[in-house]
């Protein structure tokens, strides 16, 4: 089962994403965590990132596409695999469909996460991420039991420099100008599945179990 997780920053994307990974015993890829990971290492990939990542820009199509192919052709991935934070743009949604066709592969779902810019503005200030495990929880609407500890590892949260406010509304233009195109593309495809994002992470999760089937 090979699936896209689509939908604005701060949609719900990576939240869902763990719960089908977990489900389905298939690897969540999520290209932001890679990213991160890649500058907490300080590699010259995590340099490059960061500049683009700190100004809500999204980094360069090639810095990504070739990242992601290899990832997606891993062992691990034979069964299937929860692709999160990409593709972002037309290019690379190409690059993986051609990548996949020289395989006889295909992606199977593309799962649209539907939350309108208001809500996401308030989210994205409430997220907090593990510094650790990059697990991610809302200080509202998905706390953990200790303020500002990970309920998983027990380390650190914070607040990610690119969820302040400023930043957040980059983030949502860009989204708007590179990346919803991939909705009419995968309408195209026939692939596309939508899901309301605004209501309980729970029900969303109800709501992608009745596509991709129990
Ligand atoms: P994305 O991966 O699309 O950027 P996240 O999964 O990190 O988004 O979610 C963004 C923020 O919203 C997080 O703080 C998360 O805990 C919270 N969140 C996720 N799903 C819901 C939901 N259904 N209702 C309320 N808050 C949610
Ligand atoms: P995310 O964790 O998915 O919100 O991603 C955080 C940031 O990483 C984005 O704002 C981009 O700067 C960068 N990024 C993640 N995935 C991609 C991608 N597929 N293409 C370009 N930039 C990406």
């Amino acid at each position: 089962m090979k699936i896209i997780m689509l939908g604005a920053p701060g949609a719900g994307k990576g939240t869902q994403a763990k719960m089908i990974a977990d489900k389905y015993s298939i690897p969540h890829i999520s290209t932001g965590d890679i990213f991160r990971a890649n500058i907490k290492e300080g590699t010259e990939l995590g340099q490059k990132a960061k500049t683009y990542m700190d100004k809500g820009l999204l980094v360069p199509d090639e810095l990504v596409v070739d990242l992601v192919v290899d990832r997606v052709q891993k062992d691990d991935c034979a069964k299937g695999y929860v692709l999160d934070g990409f593709p972002r743009t037309i290019p690379q949604a190409e690059a993986l469909d051609a990548a996949l066709a020289k395989l006889n592969d295909k992606v199977d779902y593309a799962i649209n996460v539907e939350v309108p810019d208001e809500n996401i503005i308030k989210r994205m200030s409430g997220r907090r991420a593990c510094v650790a495990c990059g697990a991610t929880y809302h200080i509202v609407h998905i706390p953990t039991k200790v303020e500002g500890i990970c309920d998983r590892c027990g380390a650190e949260l914070i607040l990610r420099d690119d969820d302040k406010p400023e930043t957040v509304k980059k983030r949502l233009d860009v989204y708007h100008d590179q990346t919803q195109p991939l909705i009419d593309y995968y309408t195209n495809s026939g692939i596309l599945k939508e899901v309301d994002g605004t209501v309980d992470m729970k029900d969303v999760f109800a709501a992608i179990i009745d596509i991709l089937g129990e």
